[in-house]
């Protein structure tokens, strides 16, 4: 050892650069629990009983036995299936049913005033499932941040054409901008900080509101699905992305002061229903960062159940570090990690959205 740290073998430290990661020699910290977020063991929700299902098997046998859906592996008979994470029964769901033509799209907003809820995750894997299953998914990053760009692997300095262009200039085309994305069958509308500009541009235009829904109009013609990723606030550009939907995802961070706040983007939305865009409606609500393992989380998505009904979507996403990975490597979980329990939650959330309102 000398003063900055290890000595390695195989030559002098001052002379030739070590070639092993000097802090992968600490000892590490014991794994956190969100890293063991993939674990069937340690991942599966624990399943609502109801307390009528207690009092019959304590009258049966009175003897306390172990909850079959808990053990892996273990095939559980369709009368005896718990209830899923959100506290009710889960649906099969079916496949989206294939597509042989593209276009009448469905654009849905993603919005949640609160940041780091899951808006980005959402749109990008939810739009990489559904190309999965054959819809031609636009995705469009509303997000003066850009990180929905970033997520997936565009730099936002090398943008030459963003969002901003399309909403300010009116020369710019929708072919202009759009980009293919990794995933086939899934294009991007990118954005970085020019955006954040737009917003205080576009106080001073006539139908402010409904500039998002003009410039997006020729793409529905296109896509089967598009999906926008709002910024965390309820500004213009919120309000322009809630007056060119149909649809509003609200993804919820299963923790207690997600709830907060919740009434107020509520309020904004009936407004924009009310005055700007009657059609729209709430599509779902997404519990995401869920860890059923702890009775605030499955407190926290009774809470959400008691509150907002079935519009909770049954599919709950999982806390898990796989996404914080796949937005370093620039893509969706579904290709980063096809096979893990994040990318099957996604793929789960693709059927239940094209139930509810792609196959009607
Ligand atoms: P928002 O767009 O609402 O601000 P993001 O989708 O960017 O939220 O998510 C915020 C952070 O949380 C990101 O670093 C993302 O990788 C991480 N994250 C998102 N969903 C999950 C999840 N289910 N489990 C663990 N981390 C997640
Ligand atoms: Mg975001």
């Amino acid at each position: 050892m000398n003063d900055f740290g290890p000595v390695f073998p195989g030559g002098s430290a001052s002379e030739i650069p070590p070639m092993v990661d000097p802090y992968r020699l600490r000892p590490q910290p014991p794994e956190t629990v969100e890293t063991q977020g993939d674990d069937p063991r340690v991942s599966q929700p624990i399943p609502f009983r109801r307390p009528d299902d207690e009092q019959a098997a304590a009258s049966a046998g009175g003897v306390a036995v172990a909850d079959p859906a808990l053990e892996v592996g273990v095939e559980v008979p369709a009368q005896e299936q718990t209830l899923g994470p959100t506290g009710r029964p889960l649906p099969d769901l079916p496949n989206p049913r294939p597509v042989t033509t593209h276009g009448n799209a469905r654009v849905i907003a993603m919005c949640n005033q609160k940041g780091g809820v899951g808006k980005t995750t959402t749109t990008i894997n939810l739009g990489a499932a559904l190309a999965e299953y054959g819809r031609k998914v636009l995705l469009v990053d509303f997000d003066p941040q850009g990180s929905l760009s970033v997520g997936l692997g565009l730099n936002p300095h090398d943008m030459e054409m963003s969002v901003y262009n399309l909403l300010l200039d009116r020369d710019t085309t929708l072919a202009d901008v759009i980009v293919p994305t990794n995933v086939p069958g899934m294009d991007l509308l990118p954005s970085n900080i020019d955006l954040s500009a737009a917003e205080v541009q576009l106080v001073h235009e006539v139908a402010r509101e409904q500039t998002l829904a003009r410039v997006l109009g020729p793409a529905v013609a296109d896509y089967d699905v598009i999906l926008i990723d709002c910024q965390p606030s309820l500004g213009l550009l919120t309000v322009n992305a809630l007056t060119a939907a149909d649809g509003v995802i609200v993804p919820l961070e299963c923790e207690y002061f997600a709830l907060r706040g919740v009434a107020l983007l509520k309020t904004t939305i009936d407004k924009v229903q009310e005055r700007l865009n009657p059609k729209l409606k709430i599509d779902g609500v997404l519990g995401t960062m869920y860890d059923g393992r702890t009775l605030h989380g499955r407190e926290v998505m009774q809470r959400l159940v008691e509150a907002w009904g079935d519009t909770v979507f049954h599919t709950v996403i999982r806390r898990t570090v796989k996404f914080s990975d796949s937005t370093v490597a620039g893509e969706p979980i579904t290709t980063y990690a096809g096979a893990s329990a994040g990318a099957d939650s996604y793929r789960e959330l693709a059927k239940e959205v094209a139930v509810r309102c792609l196959d009607v």
